[in-house]
This record gives structure tokens, C-alpha cells and sequence, in this order.
């Protein structure tokens, strides 16, 4: 089976949401099917099992990266720590602002979810520009971890995140591309 294409065939494309011109691609089919779903987190799992790929803690970006991350995070054995939008963390947080098209946002991490020395595994459902998981990646080093991956199901390349993201220094791992 060719797992790249039998998710993006379960993809949903919607036009001009949610604004004109935008296609968004709507991974929600992924989750609802449970066969489609399980292959979806098997891939995610089968990767990171193998040793040298194996990271200490699992944290997923706000609000489809808690879907993905959590479940994968709890496959592996491993914990599960939330990267939230502004607001919502109740402990004390590190925050991090990055460039959105129109304004700006801000996210933030408890400061005792991760330690030094961790090797942290960064999952979000897709990947645009790359300012969310870029900014995701700093919040994580500011705390003196390493983020050994960043994983996204869709890359979205013409915009130019991919690249960027990997010019950083950042590995990245994705399933379905659209180009
Ligand atoms: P970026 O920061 O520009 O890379 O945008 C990625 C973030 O925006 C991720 O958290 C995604 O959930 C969300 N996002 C942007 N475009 C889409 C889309 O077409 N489908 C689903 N999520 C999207």
C-alpha cells in the first residue's frame, strides 16, 4: 500500500475557507475513518520506535497537533506535553510571538514540560509557512531541549515552510505533500 497516497486520498479540500482564495485541506477524514486513522498513526509510530529515532517526550501544537501527538506520544510510551495558544496554560509559561500574514500570535509551554537534555518530538497536522513550528521549536529550546524532529502530516511546499524549517536546522519528517 502506497500510505502517502491512500491518506492524501482522504484528505478534504475546501475552497475558500476560511477566506477567498484559501484551499484548505481538512484532515478531519483521517481521523473519522478508524482504518485510515490507524495508518495514519502507524506511520507516525513505525518512524519513531526505531532507536535511533526515538525521542524522550512528545509535544504537539495547538489544537489538531494534541489529536495526532497525544495518541502517537501514548503508542511509544512516551508522555504528552501541549504547546497551547495564548491564554489557556494555567502554570507558568515561556512565550514565543512569530509573524502571521495579517497580525501576529503567541504561544506558550509550561516550563516544567520539558528538561534539558530532552530530545522532544514536535508534532502538528500541517505545515504552511512554518511559523508555528518554528516557534514551537524555540519555546522548546528555550528550555534547554532539543527538538530532534518536527512532524507534520501535510506539507504544504509552495509556501515555503518545508524549506525553511530545514535551513534552520530543524529535521522534518511529513506524509503527504501538496504541491
Ligand atoms: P504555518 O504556521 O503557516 O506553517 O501554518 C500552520 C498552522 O496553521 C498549523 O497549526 C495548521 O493547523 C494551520 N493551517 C494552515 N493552513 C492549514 C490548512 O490548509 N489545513 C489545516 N491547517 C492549516
Amino acid at each position: 500500500m502506497d500510505t502517502s497516497n491512500y491518506l492524501k486520498d482522504n484528505i478534504r479540500t475546501v475552497p475558500d475557507w476560511p477566506a477567498p482564495g484559501v484551499q484548505f485541506r481538512d484532515i478531519t477524514p483521517l481521523l473519522q475513518d478508524p482504518r485510515v486513522f490507524r495508518v495514519l498513526i502507524d506511520a507516525f509510530v513505525h518512524r519513531y520506535m526505531t532507536p535511533e529515532l526515538r525521542p524522550t517526550v512528545v509535544a504537539g501544537l495547538d489544537a489538531r497537533g494534541f489529536i495526532i501527538g497525544s495518541v502517537v506520544a501514548y503508542e511509544l510510551g512516551l508522555g504528552f506535553v501541549p504547546i497551547r495558544k495564548k491564554g489557556k496554560l494555567p502554570f507558568t509559561t515561556v512565550e514565543e510571538t512569530y509573524e502571521l500574514e495579517y497580525g501576529s500570535a503567541t504561544v506558550e509551554l509550561h516550563t516544567d514540560a520539558v528538561k534539558a537534555g530532552d530530545r522532544v518530538l514536535l508534532i502538528d497536522d500541517l505545515i504552511a509557512t512554518g511559523g508555528t513550528m518554528m516557534a514551537g521549536a524555540r519555546l522548546l529550546e528555550k528550555l534547554g531541549a532539543t527538538v530532534m524532529e518536527g512532524a507534520a502530516i501535510v506539507d504544504l511546499p509552495e509556501l515555503g515552510g518545508s524549506a525553511r524549517l530545514k535551513a534552520s536546522g530543524l529535521p522534518l519528517f511529513t506524509l503527504v505533500n501538496f504541491a
